[in-house]
């Protein structure tokens, strides 16, 4: 099964994927490598990473965004909150934006779009405010469209994302506990009228339960599941 994005994904567990873009550039979504269990070792140590994109501050999808911005020296997009505490931290490439906006990053067009899900970043014993969880809709140099929902419960307006963007493939988060589980993701399914889909966010921890063979049964066989595992890619 293939995209036919012109781009590679590969999934680094989680929610954390790497694109390489047509223009043959390196997009990081979601930098959590170093400390996430799901990742394979040999794909810890990265490319050139020409861009970071975050979706929300917790742990899971931050954590490496520090060290990997120092190291790569790349633009991080992320909502306001969450640019201003990446700037205490050193990272002097932040790129802040909020939802309806978009910015130019390493050739593609990234679009913030809402989630429904929380933000805090931990900070040593405490709890910064990070604004609010969000996902991205990204337009590759070719005009493929990917969609990634970042943590989220389904919401109604995932509709107007749908309407909106029209995205070649959604990447939505099934492993419930924290997000929504399969049976909420294939509604999600059906507001953003995808026919492609990537889970994610599943089997990291054992709570988070859900399974892409779940999300195919409630989607029915209209809907393209693809079902990798950490370390696949597909083009
Ligand atoms: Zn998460």
């Amino acid at each position: 099964m293939g995209l036919g994005a012109g781009a590679r994904f590969t999934w680094l567990g989680h929610a954390t994927f790497l694109v390489e873009t047509p223009g043959k550039r390196n997009l990081l979504v979601d930098p959590w490598v170093a400390g996430n269990p799901a990742c394979p070792e040999r794909l810890k140590r990265l490319p050139k990473v020409d861009a970071m994109l975050v979706t929300h501050g917790h742990f899971d999808h931050l954590g490496d965004a520090v060290a990997l911005a120092k190291e790569h020296g790349c633009p991080v997009v992320s909502n306001f909150e969450t640019a201003c505490w990446l700037r205490t931290k050193g990272v002097e490439t932040t790129v802040e934006m909020n939802k309806g906006g978009t910015v130019e990053v390493a050739g593609v067009k990234a679009t913030m779009v809402s989630a429904d899900h929380s933000c805090g970043i931990s900070d040593g014993a405490s709890i910064v405010y990070g604004g609010c969880a969000a996902g991205y809709v990204v337009t590759l140099e070719n005009g493929f469209r990917f969609y990634h929902a970042g943590d989220t419960n389904v919401f109604g307006d995932m509709r107007l994302i749908g309407e909106l963007y029209k995205p070649d493939v959604a990447l939505l988060p099934i492993g419930g506990l924290y997000t929504m589980g399969p049976l909420e993701a294939a509604q999600a399914v059906k507001l953003l009228g995808v026919r492609k889909v990537i889970p994610m966010h599943f089997g990291t921890f054992p709570p988070l339960a859900g399974r892409p063979a779940e999300l195919r049964e409630h989607c029915g066989a209209r809907v393209e599941v693809l079902d990798l595992k950490p370390g696949d890619s597909v083009e």
